[in-house]
């Protein structure tokens, strides 16, 4: 219903202003950046996503048209994690112009990757690895998923509106006005997170899959067990990994087992399968299925579905 109304929206505001050429070239990394600036400039401006809807966002590798399209867009919005360091070995190359791109994390207090107990250290070494080889390899690695907490979220959103009426001063009214309504959205979700986690007696979530909720849990006061790391490839979990998320949701009585979005079920479903528990999805927002790109979903819509998943998680 709610999607179907947004899309009555999109429809009513591209019709009134489609003899209005788009004012601004917008590209983002991955759907966050997407979806926020959409938010912002409604038809005002053209805004892709470089990330193909359902593909695994830590896969992505430019293609050198994206690399062309970026440097001829008047914004690249980037994170500027792990999944990023091509971008900043571009910027330093003076491949792009530091003018027209914004990184999420200059706004928001980075926090690194965790381990906690009984993680799959395995994947936390062949992550780190992984980012080993380049000669400006930082020794701390932050996580670069400072989007998953909704107040995060609102300040991204600021940030994003601020470059864009620096941008096209002319559009500030606009800008301020949509930023302020998506805003409003995003508040009302943190005030039921708080509702929900204040009235449950429990607070620890067990995710059967990687962990890229760390910037979540933190702001709501919340504990986690985690299969992986935030970033970590390896999807494979080792025995004693399996063992211990299964002796964790017997013992604090878990009864949901948590995976995040376009990734195997296969983990969850094996410890649900020993401990009785459900398996719901909790969506990190890095992209979107290709059928929800299509009608149109945001990351409010998604953080509405977390909502509803936080609720049954702590019960
Ligand atoms: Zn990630």
């Amino acid at each position: 219903m709610a999607v179907a109304l947004l899309i009555g929206v999109g429809v009513f505001v591209a019709a009134r202003l489609s003899s209005v050429k788009p004012s601004a070239s917008i590209i983002a990394s991955n759907f966050i950046g997407y979806d926020f600036a959409r938010a912002i400039t409604g038809e005002a401006s053209e805004v892709t996503m470089l990330l193909k809807p359902g593909t695994e966002a830590h896969a992505y590798e430019p293609t050198p048209e994206d690399i062309i399209n970026i440097q001829k867009a008047d914004l690249f919005i980037y994170v500027g994690g792990e999944s990023d360091t091509w971008i900043e070995d571009l910027i330093l190359d003076n491949e792009i112009s530091a003018q027209h791109i914004l990184r999420l994390m200059d706004y928001v207090e980075v926090k690194t990757e965790e381990l906690v107990e009984g993680m799959d250290s395995e994947a936390e070494h062949d992550h780190d690895s992984d980012h080993d080889h380049g000669s400006d390899a930082l020794d701390v690695e932050y996580d670069e998923h400072i989007w998953t907490s909704p107040v995060n979220a609102i300040r991204l959103v600021d940030s994003i509106k601020t470059k864009l009426i620096m941008l096209h001063p002319d559009k500030a009214a606009l800008y301020n006005e949509n930023a302020a309504a998506y805003v409003k959205q995003l508040y009302s979700i943190d005030q039921s997170i708080r509702d929900i986690v204040a009235s449950s007696n429990k607070n620890t979530l067990v995710f059967a899959d990687r962990f890229p909720f760390r910037y979540f849990v933190d702001e709501y006061g919340l504990d986690y067990y985690a299969a992986f790391p935030g970033c970590a490839e390896q999807t494979e979990a080792s025995s004693k990994t399996i063992a211990f998320l299964i002796d964790k949701t017997n013992n604090m009585h878990i009864g949901t087992i948590l995976k995040i979005e376009l990734t195997s079920s296969r983990l969850a479903e094996s410890i649900a399968a020993e401990t009785g528990a459900q398996v719901l999805e909790l969506h990190a927002g890095h992209n979107i299925a290709e059928a929800d790109f299509d009608r149109g979903v945001t990351y409010v819509d998604i953080l509405r579905h977390n909502v509803e998943v936080l609720k049954e998680a702590l019960k």
